[in-house]
């Protein structure tokens, strides 16, 4: 029996263009043999379940293997097997749903998972690494005959008796010039390792040399001796797949370690499971995140029935979620098609919907189950619950129950107990509520120290995320306002009706500003003068709180242009209450003057940390000369 024949796609042209599109991602050709091997063997498996086969199903690991001197990488299974009538019709007849259609579409393709996946070209990927296929095989059917194809890469196909002797198929690729690459272990192991690693059926790649224990010797002492052992590439159940009441912590911490060796422990994870209305399993790890966002190094892994397909999951997961660790694994995702497709894809805003809605439980779970493990894991899991609250409305809405404040003194509070806590006091005359904030305790201190003089609570907004979030909750929680805490001085940021007085005459307040405008000496400073307590500082500098957030965002690429390019402009509030206000108008000739505003003015940035260099090296001459 020999038979040639022509491939039936209706062009003649479809091996060059595999080979040229497919190019970059040629070493998938090896995740579509291996995950048809597989397939074969659950087929087999399942017919024997179902005693449609009633033979030994026997050793069914696959193997791959391959022969640098022949040029040849051989991918076994004992699957099922071919007759040479299946594999005419399910190998020859590739993409008949629309040769035409495929030849028209490649054009647009950006990758070979859009074209393999759309036009089941699996097998045919092989020809981006071989310029020639062997099939060896021999069906599970009583009186099967072996069968023997054989494709050069051209559309032309012979099929011949075959040589094999026990159930399943032998795909051999001689590799052609340009792939050789692959005709390397360590190569090979790489892909496999990638790719197949949590295949449902063992893969075994050669063998390795472990070391066993053999035995004492005369000492007592261990002795070890060197074996070959197959080098089996997966683990057939991962945890994913199993029930997670059959689980413990253990076996979640030890797969993050298989999946990320070089992370610290995870917070928390959740396990997936859903098969209605569509099909996903998988486990998220919450990882310790800290500010420097450099969470991405760790990406979640998607899989298709046990199969790596792209650690490149946006679109698939909420962006906000793109934080998290771990795998999903879906036949229901589809991979193969644009990523256009893929946002109005009506399964993947299920997911997205099922997977944000998940997380959102679990940590509203980790929050009633125990509020003080919870608020020392805040740390970490605060950067992600802000993120998610700002970028996903359904999020935002569970959010509000579970996240949480945190001022100066340490304390955490959520949203409903701060407002009911600094309500009272920090309403403004306006019937607003401030929420007031530092950016950096160390440098806001003196700030911080006089609102809380005044009782007034401050809170701790020190992460990138923050600033966003500030806007958030403006536009969330009604008739509040957020501040920072050196947005003004103590008796301005919150506005009360029964404010100090200045004590100055109108002539007064007017030299003194004169006084200190020459002491200044800088544009980006504008002198104001106020009644402010005399407890507080005779002089206190601030940026006002719009103007800051602004240059804020155009320093972060938020695209202000126009207030990124402003110089900075501080307001110098002058207390006209103070006795040191007083003592400068008093003073006995203009240089004294000028020489003690000066001195009040450095003070003032001092405590802000904004006194540098060459300043700070006159002002500290300066106060030795006074002492
Ligand atoms: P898909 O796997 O998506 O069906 P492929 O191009 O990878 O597409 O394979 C085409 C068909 O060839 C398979 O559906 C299967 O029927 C058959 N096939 C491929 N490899 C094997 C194998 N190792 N054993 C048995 N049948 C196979
Ligand atoms: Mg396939």
């Amino acid at each position: 029996m020999q038979e040639k024949g022509t491939i039936s796609i209706h062009t003649e042209n479809i091996f060059p263009i595999i080979k040229k599109f497919l190019y970059s991602d040629n070493e998938i050709f090896l995740r579509e043999l291996v995950s048809n091997a597989v397939d074969a063997t659950q087929k087999i498996k399942r017919l024997a379940t179902l005693g449609q086969y009633t033979g030994e199903l026997g050793d069914t690991t696959v193997e791959v293997s391959f022969d640098k001197d022949k040029k040849t990488i051989t991918i076994s299974d004992r699957g099922l097997g071919m007759t040479a009538e299946e594999i005419k019709k399910y190998i020859n007849q590739i993409a008949f749903s629309g040769a035409t259609e495929f030849v028209e579409k490649f054009k647009d393709a950006k990758d070979a998972n859009e074209i393999i996946g759309k036009f089941g070209l699996g097998f045919y990927s092989a020809f981006m690494v071989a310029h020639t296929v062997e099939i060896n095989s021999l069906s599970y059917q009583e009186g099967a005959e072996p069968a023997k194809w054989t494709c050069d890469g051209s559309t032309t196909f012979e099929i011949a008796e075959g040589s094999r002797t026990e159930r399943g198929t032998d795909i051999v690729l001689h590799i052609n010039e340009e792939s050789e690459e692959f005709l390397d272990k360590w190569k090979l192991q790489g892909i496999l390792d990638k790719y197949c690693k949590f295949l449902p059926v063992t893969i075994k790649f050669g063998t390795k040399t472990e070391s066993v224990e053999d035995g004492e010797d005369e000492e007592g002492k261990k002795k070890w001796k060197s074996v070959e052992v197959d080098n089996i590439i997966n683990t057939t159940s991962p945890i994913w797949t199993k029930s997670p009441s059959d689980l413990k912590d253990e076996d979640y911490l030890s797969f993050y370690k298989e999946l990320y060796p070089m992370s610290e422990d995870p917070l928390f994870w959740i396990h997936l499971n859903v098969d209605y209305p569509f099909n996903l399993t998988g486990v998220l790890y919450f990882p310790k995140v800290k500010n420097d966002f450099d969470f991405q190094k760790n990406k979640i892994k998607l899989f298709s029935r046990q199969v790596f397909i792209t650690d490149e999951v946006k679109d698939i997961v909420p962006e906000f979620l793109m934080l998290l660790h771990g795998v999903i694994d879906s036949p229901d995702i589809p991979l193969n098609v644009s990523r256009s497709f893929l946002q109005a894809d009506g399964n993947v805003k299920k997911i997205n919907n099922y997977i944000t809605k998940k997380v959102a439980d679990k940590l509203a779970e980790l929050y009633k189950k125990d509020r003080k493990v919870y608020e020392e894991k805040w740390n970490d899991i605060g950067l992600f619950v802000k993120y998610g609250m700002i970028s996903e409305e359904k999020f935002a809405e569970k959010g509000k129950d579970f996240v949480l404040l945190k001022n100066t003194k340490g304390e955490f509070y959520t949203l409903p107990e701060y407002k009911e806590k600094v309500q009272a006091i920090q309403k403004d005359k306006n019937d607003q509520t401030i929420y007031l904030y530092a950016t950096d305790v160390n440098k806001q201190d003196a700030f911080i120290q006089s609102a809380n003089k005044k009782d007034y609570d401050v809170l701790v907004m020190d992460s990138p995320i923050d600033s966003h979030f500030i806007q958030h909750l403006e536009g969330k929680e009604e008739k509040t306002q957020l501040k920072r805490v050196d947005a003004d001085v103590v008796e301005k940021l919150i506005q009360k009706d029964d404010a100090f007085a200045n004590l100055l005459s109108e002539e007064q307040s007017t030299k003194v500003k004169e006084i200190f405008e020459k002491a200044i000496d800088n544009k980006s400073y504008s002198v104001e003068i106020e009644g402010l307590n005399p407890e507080e500082l005779p002089v206190t500098v601030t940026m006002d709180e719009f103007m800051r957030r602004m240059k804020d965002m155009a320093a972060t690429g938020g695209g202000m242009g126009f207030y990124g390019s402003l110089p900075d402009s501080y307001k110098v509030a002058i207390n006209g209450n103070h006795g040191v206000i007083d003592k400068i108008l008093k003073a006995e000739n203009q240089e004294e003057q000028t020489k003690l505003a000066k001195q009040a003015f450095d003070l003032a940035l001092l405590a802000q940390g904004l006194l540098t260099g060459k300043d700070l090296t006159a002002f500290v001459q300066r106060s030795v000369g006074m002492i």
